[in-house]
């Protein structure tokens, strides 16, 4: 684990120092220019890399093949601990478990935002490394991402339970309270087009602040459930490239729509 932080803090170092030079993300925003290795876009091959369209924006693939041991605090400054990560769900009929889906989805989602023009970061690339919640959130601090965006499928006991929400901090909630109103925006706006692209039912909103990932990102930030791994149906349109890619354009459309200022409040 100590060495993927290293390795994290490594490349976001660079990220800062290539990108922003050694300054704060908020002031280097305006001195950003898109890096064409980030783009993936061979040169005479593709289409020329997007302008940078002024955001940054950290996906974080849900869990991972290996746990992180013990516990973290809730929020910064709370005394109530919680698992680092979580084992997470899996898929009854595709075989899959969360955390591939979740990279399999984060992969595209970025393939996606960078020929949008975003700036994307990921908090982990492979599944062979533990990484807890808090370091996921400190990953979106350090860039100062302008969306935090936690990619997250559903089990429940009843393979009928379908639909797809997002989960997000109250509006008392005691660690980071100041990003409420940007993360219940994000939040709406994601799920709103994510369930317009898709057709998936919305389970709305879940206001909560029991998820340590999003406590501990002082960055807006929503945890979307995509839909339910345990129900069979929504769990084989997950898992197939026809719904990867309605899921993908809906998250980016929500995320574009976040930017634009045309959420729901
Ligand atoms: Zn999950």
């Amino acid at each position: 684990m100590k060495r993927v932080l290293a390795v994290s803090t490594l490349i976001i170092s660079m990220l800062m120092l290539s990108a922003f030079g050694p300054v704060n993300g908020a002031e280097g925003r305006k001195q950003f220019e898109p890096d064409v290795a980030n783009t993936e876009v061979e040169q005479g091959t593709a289409p020329a890399a997007p302008a940078f369209n002024g955001h940054i924006v950290v996906i974080d693939p849900g869990h991972s093949a290996v746990m992180p041991r013990g516990t973290e605090p809730l929020g910064p400054g709370s005394v109530e601990q919680k698992a680092k990560d979580a084992v997470g769900t899996h898929g009854n009929a595709s075989g899959l478990m969360e955390y591939q889906l979740t990279l399999i989805v984060s992969n595209k989602l970025r393939e996606e935002l960078l020929s949008r023009g975003y700036f994307v970061v990921m908090t982990r690339e492979d599944s062979e490394h533990a990484i807890s919640c808090k370091e996921r959130a400190d990953i979106a601090n350090a860039v100062g991402a302008g969306a935090y965006i936690r990619i997250h499928a559903n089990g429940a006991a009843s393979a009928k339970a379908n639909g797809a929400m997002t989960i997000c901090i109250t509006q008392n909630n005691p660690f980071t309270p100041a990003t409420y109103p940007a993360s219940s925006y994000l939040s709406a706006a994601v799920l709103d087009e994510y369930c317009k692209a898709t057709g998936r039912r919305s389970e709305g909103i879940w206001y909560t602040d029991t998820m340590s990932g999003n406590n501990w990102s002082v960055v807006p930030t929503t945890l979307i459930e995509m839909g339910y791994m345990t129900n069979p149906a929504e769990d084989l349109w997950m898992a197939s490239e026809e719904g990867q890619k309605l899921i993908v354009q809906g998250i980016a459309n929500g995320i574009d729509r976040y930017f634009l200022g045309l959420g729901l409040q």
